[in-house]
């Protein structure tokens, strides 16, 4: 992060594509407005809002451009919007997304299971999309995002080589990419394991090497976030309330919570530019779209500590 943008590391939402992709019944599109706007007002400086995606496929998703055209108004926000492959990113391009993630899944099962592609089928669709992110006039050109996928193992074949996970980020790189994270989409992630791929990673692609999507599926997301800092990642996503997971990886549940990530993060004197009241507060527009859907987070339950202080009031103090 850079010093003039007043944070150390960024957080990115994907509640409203990730956690609402995984949840059955779609939300209304006034109430995920008021949610993304919520969300922006609380701070969050990126908001991962729809997926281009098949309507058929994912009805949930199907009101993607209206979120995006909305979504762009707020000031100061980053909007992303996934998208699967060229036909998605032309939509999006429609839309006005500024920027776009596309997954590629480092498994062969998930990958022909989630996009019907192989790993090396995914890496030439990016490097489509990035051919058209190039013959775009620069005002309405967007960044190509690359999420390598079940990177640090697979539902389906067990085990990733983490050569192959760094042979692929290489090859999205050299494809176009502007930059390419790693996803631990199932929850298979351990902290050593995550310290030891994103060092790699870095070495490798070097400005190039993007971010961190854990999952907390059996329990080790915020200690892979700290061992994800240590081999000096600074973007992470997460889901308020934790909602969503991976339709084609089953009993892969669980982002990582927004409200425990911040928590853990300011309190490690991070700055992340987000007020947690806010946060916290916004859980309700989930429950006020999806009426029962269960929320998760260590300190939504347990509130803030007593004395609490950002770390940027530490700093300053
Ligand atoms: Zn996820």
């Amino acid at each position: 992060m850079t010093a003039e943008s007043g944070i150390d590391v960024l957080v990115s939402e994907v509640g409203p594509r990730d956690g609402l992709q995984s949840v059955a019944r779609p939300m209304p599109t006034d109430v995920k407005h008021g949610w993304i706007a919520a969300l922006a007002a609380a701070g969050l400086p990126e908001i991962e809002v729809g997926s281009f995606v098949s309507p058929r496929l994912l009805p949930q998703m199907a009101d993607a451009a209206d979120v995006v055209r909305e979504a762009v108004r707020i000031p100061g926000l980053t909007v992303l919007a996934l998208v699967p492959n060229l036909k998605g990113a032309e939509r999006a391009l429609a839309a006005g997304t500024p920027k776009l993630t596309m997954p590629v899944s480092a498994s062969r099962q998930h990958s022909m299971a989630n996009i019907r592609k192989t790993p090396e089928e995914a890496v030439e669709e990016v490097r489509r999309v990035c051919a058209l992110r190039d013959e775009t006039p620069a005002r309405q050109r967007f960044d190509v995002e690359v999420g390598v996928s079940t990177a640090f193992g697979c539902t389906m074949e067990g085990p990733v080589s983490e050569d192959w996970v760094i042979t692929l980020a290489v090859r999205l790189a050299e494809a176009g990419a502007d930059s390419v994270g790693l996803s631990d989409t199932t929850g298979y992630a351990n902290p050593a394991q995550v310290k030891r791929l994103f060092g790699r990673l870095r070495r490798e692609l070097g400005e190039k090497a993007g971010g961190a999507h854990l999952h907390n599926t059996r329990g080790q997301g915020l200690a892979n976030v700290v061992a994800a800092l240590e081999a000096g990642v600074t973007t992470f996503d997460a889901s308020l309330a934790g909602l969503g997971g991976c339709p084609y990886a089953p009993g892969a549940s669980g982002n990582i919570v927004t409200e425990d990530l911040v928590h853990l993060l300011e309190s490690m004197g991070l700055r992340t530019g987000i007020d947690l009241e806010r946060l916290i507060a916004a859980r309700a527009l989930i429950s006020e779209g999806l009426p029962g859907e269960p929320l998760y987070g260590h300190v939504a339950e347990a509130g803030l500590p007593k004395g609490f202080a950002y770390a940027a009031q530490r700093k300053a103090a």
